[in-house]
């Protein structure tokens, strides 16, 4: 039988960090939030008591059961308190160095049967567990945005991830309420393998002039029946990471379909990111968001 992974640990208290304790701690798991930005934690606690309230004002949760889950939530910046952890999740930022030295820094506080997974989106999870001193043990686990709301989990075996690594961990998701899906380690997996190119090719519609940011969206929304155009989800997704994953798949896999297209690098190098920076693709300072172009 797997082993029943109660105690995790998550590095990094970003948008990921955060909706990963959130659906952890719902399921009964206790839950160490580590960060090396303290302000940052103090944040990500007012987040996680927000999106639970949230939960509460719909009537998905009872105040007792949020209370619960909060207080399964620890939150700290030694990484020391990952001892007694049977699973550390690095949901760090997307750098290599910066996952590297997360690793060093963690490795020798774990038990020896302890897992480790990262919530990496594109970096090769085979590169990431050669820098752990646990490579069997060590595996990706990619949550989608927001965690609390999305329910696949893509689970990535690096060349040396055992299997009862990957059975431990796909019996977790299950119980977290997730559905996972066995991935091989290839540039971006499987969701953004797909959904990037058609960001990036709406945006080539944009830049050629075929139409219009409004015209991409709803033909989008009303022919395929998507709940949100790729342009309207490009500034949701924020438009560095849009151009993150095409860089990745354009040097991971050297086709030239994967060029980013250049007006999402001109955005990007303008700090027009999107939501997050209040202009994207569509302005976010009024009411309600205005198309740019
Ligand atoms: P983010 O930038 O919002 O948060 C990253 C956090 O890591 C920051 O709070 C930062 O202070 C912290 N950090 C940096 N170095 C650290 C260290 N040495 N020790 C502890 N904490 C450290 O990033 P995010 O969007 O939450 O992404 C985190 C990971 O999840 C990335 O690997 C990303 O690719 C992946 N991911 C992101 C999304 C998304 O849509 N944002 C979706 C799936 C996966």
């Amino acid at each position: 039988m797997p082993l029943d992974i109660r105690n995790i640990g998550v590095v990094g208290a970003g948008q990921m960090g955060i909706g990963i304790c959130h659906v952890c701690a719902l399921s009964g798991r206790s839950v160490h939030l580590v960060d090396v930005d303290t302000e940052q934690l103090d944040r990500a606690m007012a987040a996680v008591d927000h999106y639970l309230g949230r939960q509460v004002s719909k009537g998905l949760l009872t105040e007792a059961e949020k209370d619960e889950a909060f207080k399964r939530i620890t939150f700290g910046s030694d990484v020391a308190a990952f001892k007694d952890r049977d699973l550390v999740i690095e949901a760090a930022t997307e750098d290599e160095q910066i996952k590297k030295g997360v690793y060093k820094e963690v490795c020798p506080h774990l038990k020896p049967e302890a897992l480790l997974a990262t919530n990496t989106s594109s970096i090769s999870v085979t590169r990431l567990a050669a820098q752990t001193d646990r490579p069997e043990k060590f595996i990706g686990m990619h949550f989608m945005y927001p965690a609390p709301m999305l329910d696949l989990v893509e689970l990535i075996r690096g060349i040396a991830t055992a299997p009862e690594t990957f059975r431990i961990v796909e019996d977790l998701v299950l119980k977290l309420g997730k559905t996972p899906v066995s991935v091989e380690d290839f540039s971006a997996f499987i969701v953004n393998r797909i959904l990037m190119p058609m960001v990036n090719e709406a945006i080539y519609a944009l830049y050629e002039g075929v139409a219009s940011v409004k015209a991409i969206d709803t033909a989008m929304k009303l022919g395929c029946r998507h709940p949100m155009g790729p342009l309207e989800l490009a500034d949701f997704i924020g438009l560095d990471f849009c151009l993150a994953v095409m860089n990745t798949l354009n040097e991971g896999l050297a086709d030239t379909k994967y060029r980013p297209c250049p007006l999402l690098v001109k955005y990007v190098e303008a700090g027009w990111l999107g939501r997050k920076t209040g202009r994207g693709f569509y302005d976010y300072s009024g009411d309600e968001p205005e198309p740019t172009r």
